[in-house]
């Protein structure tokens, strides 16, 4: 069971290529199973090695309505031009299992649970700079040109969002990152350098 300090949810959000999903699979491998990633259902077709029930249920336009309808969701969003949902179901069964349960969401996602929700922490990560972000979405050569300039223009606006998380993790050394989360996650003492992330933040918007 989780003791009083630990969070059931944990919501992650950062800008495409600030390297969250590399951060989460971190925690999650560490944290023999008692971390999990709640999976969500979208309509973005799978890219090249994604598996259906692992990575997200890929489902069609139609199911997804259906499922919003029948009030499925704890969250849905439409990110980079398809959408994306939190089931309910599913997180409920990994909480009763004692799981804590790592949501990968949007800042629009984040905004429409953070009032309505409790025992949950949620992390920002920021990228040190634009240009590593650019660079980091091309090395990783998940998507096409015209898709990472849209998850560009994109990043800009989520960024905007950071100071409304109750941490803001700089990703630029990985391993630095990592302890900073994983302090957060498992309870231990924090370092909270948000503001001084927040003033970096600034630097890279303006
Ligand atoms: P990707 O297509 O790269 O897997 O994810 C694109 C974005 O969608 C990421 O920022 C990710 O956090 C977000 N996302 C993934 N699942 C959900 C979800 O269930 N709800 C919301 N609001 N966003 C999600």
């Amino acid at each position: 069971m989780l003791n009083d300090d630990m969070k059931q949810l944990i919501i992650f959000a950062a800008p495409s290529g600030s390297g969250k999903s590399s951060l989460i699979s971190k925690i999650i491998e560490q944290s023999d199973n008692k971390v999990q990633l709640s999976v969500s259902a979208t309509t973005r077709p799978a890219r090249k090695g994604e598996m259906n029930g692992k990575d997200y249920f890929f489902i069609s336009n139609e199911e997804f309505v259906n499922l919003q309808k029948e009030n499925a969701f704890i969250e849905s969003a439409e990110v980079h031009g398809y959408m994306y949902g939190t089931l309910k179901s599913y997180v409920n069964e990994k909480i009763n299992e004692g799981v804590q349960v790592i949501l990968d969401i949007d800042v629009q996602g984040f905004n429409q649970i953070r009032n309505s929700l409790q025992n949950y922490v949620s992390i920002f990560i920021i990228p040190p700079s634009f240009e590593e972000l650019k660079e980091r979405l091309f090395t990783r050569g998940l998507d096409s040109r015209e898709v990472i300039e849209n998850r560009l223009i994109n990043a800009k606006k989520e960024l905007e969002y950071a100071s409304s998380f109750d941490y803001v993790v700089l990703n630029d050394d990985f391993n630095e990152a990592f302890e900073q989360i994983s302090s957060i996650i498992f309870g231990r003492k924090v370092i909270d350098n948000k503001h001084a992330n927040l003033n970096k933040l600034q630097d890279l918007l303006d």
